[in-house]
């Protein structure tokens, strides 16, 4: 009876239900969410283009903890109206649930690489001008209320806009709390009074670098050159002018899959980079016919790899869904102790602050050891002002109210540490229920604002292959 009972049951648990897009004719489809052997997947069936399975996250138990992190979202103002449904209403529309935590203006579509994975499909393309960039940067502002988060200076590739340092100059002038230059690193590293100019920039201010491993294949595989050389030659040169940099890699299954500890090691050890972001790589632009839907890396897989890969130093208990988007967006930040980096979520529980957290990605370590300090946890039932105080006596040096802003950011940026994994959804792990919090937000030359996957996904004109 028991072997007959066991043949019956299905090898999958039915979890949920959710919309997701047929990858072929990006129709609507409906996609039941179900666990397979710790995994979790999309079942879906298109009517012209059959059934189908896609990978949403490696690891179930990751999955299924990250609806406890949804809070309220931001509100924000919208540019269209609600007429063909999500996703072809973008955007933003009233339907969307998220504020951006990042808008990203695109000052070209020309690039000096043409790598085989790019999103965008970069490769030639006019340049904004200054009167046209001024004006998508003051919508963004305008669409937050006035309170503009970070930018993003994106393209193609940035710097090779000829104006990118008046257009720097400008984004700084208004008042995003960061502004990010998103860049291959080719122009840095070959031209260093580029990076030397930079500089001027430093507070608020960060190099968004491109860098996905150590190893010639990945570059062979990612960007279709070896260009280890010249990503260190643009950190050196950062470095030198004292420019805080973000390494950006983008993560493949069987390509780098097994260098995320290490990108985070040489991260931490090198004078200047303040943080890691990993992406899964998300299959848009020129890699949508290449997709490996079932087998790909997903966020919930980095967690494990870099605990596996650093030994045990960052655990997957050291990483938080971020309230804004818990299911596509994760983070660690790390103070030094005694010359080691330890994971604040060690120190802090986050997990009872989300109301201290607000709806972005802006918000640093810094900041949540200030709150602690200014005693806005004190009515918290885990960790009182004092308690707070000793235990992240640690992490700050006493004076710290005492030092000059240009001392602050020296100790900020020798003492503090991020690292952020942020997926995106193509035709293969579309999940509308997800697609409306996602706060990552391209500005378009039309005033409007659309959500990263949907923009790469169905707006963008994928000109360049
Ligand atoms: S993704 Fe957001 S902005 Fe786009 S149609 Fe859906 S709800 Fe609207
Ligand atoms: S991924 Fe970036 S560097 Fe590569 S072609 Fe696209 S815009 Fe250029």
């Amino acid at each position: 009876m028991e072997a007959q009972k066991k043949t019956r049951d299905r090898d999958y648990v039915f979890h949920n239900l959710t919309v997701s897009l047929c990858p072929t004719c990006l129709n609507r489809v409906m996609a039941k969410v179900i666990i397979k052997d710790g995994s979790v997947y999309l079942l879906k069936r298109c009517e012209e283009h059959g059934e189908m399975t896609s990978l949403l996250e490696e690891d179930a138990e990751y999955y299924l903890s990250t609806p406890q992190y949804n809070k309220p979202g931001t509100k924000c103002k919208v540019q269209t109206e609600i007429k063909f449904g999500c996703p072809f209403d973008c955007g933003l529309c009233p339907d969307h649930e998220q504020h951006g935590c990042i808008g990203l203006i695109e000052v070209t579509n020309f690039c000096d690489l043409k790598c085989p994975n790019c999103y965008a499909s970069s490769g030639v393309g006019d340049f904004l001008t200054m009167g046209k960039i001024e004006k998508m940067m003051d919508f963004l502002i305008d669409s937050e209320e006035g309170e503009g988060e970070i930018l993003q200076i994106s393209g193609g590739e940035p710097t090779t806009h000829p104006k990118v340092l008046d257009i720097l100059r400008l984004a700084k002038s208004k008042s995003f709390k960061c502004v990010m230059l998103n860049t291959n690193g080719l122009r840095i590293a070959e031209d260093e009074s580029f990076a030397k100019a930079l500089g001027e920039f430093r507070g608020g201010f960060e190099v968004y670098l491109q860098f996905d491993g150590f190893k010639e294949s990945t570059y062979e595989d990612l960007r279709g050159k070896d260009l280890l050389a010249i990503k260190k030659k643009a950190i050196q040169n950062l470095a030198k002018y004292k420019v805080p940099m973000t390494l950006v890699a983008t993560v493949k299954k069987g390509i780098n899959d097994d260098e995320v500890g290490d990108i985070v090691k040489f991260a931490m050890d090198t004078k200047f980079i303040r943080g890691v972001n990993f992406q899964p790589i998300a299959f848009f632009g020129r890699l949508s016919s290449t997709a490996d839907p079932v087998t790909r890396v997903t966020l919930s897989g980095i967690i494990n790899r870099i605990e596996k890969q650093t030994k045990g130093e960052l655990k997957k208990s050291d990483f938080v869904p971020l309230p804004c988007h818990p299911d596509k967006i994760a983070l660690t930040y790390l103070f030094k102790e005694k010359d080691k980096y330890i994971p604040i979520t060690r120190k802090i529980d986050v997990r009872n602050k989300l109301s201290l957290i607000n709806n972005t990605m802006a918000f640093r370590a810094e900041d949540l050891l200030k709150e602690s300090l200014l005693g806005l946890w004190s009515a918290s039932t885990v960790m009182s002002s004092a308690k707070a105080l000793k235990e992240l006596s640690c992490c700050i040096p006493l004076n710290l109210g005492s030092l000059t802003q240009d001392e602050r950011m020296e100790y900020v940026d020798e003492n503090t540490f991020r690292i952020s994994i942020v997926s995106f959804l193509d035709g293969y792990n579309f999940d509308l229920k997800s697609i409306k919090q996602e706060c990552i937000h391209f500005v378009t030359p039309d005033l409007k604002k659309i959500p990263f996957s949907t923009y790469n996904l169905i707006h963008r004109e994928h000109g360049a292959k």
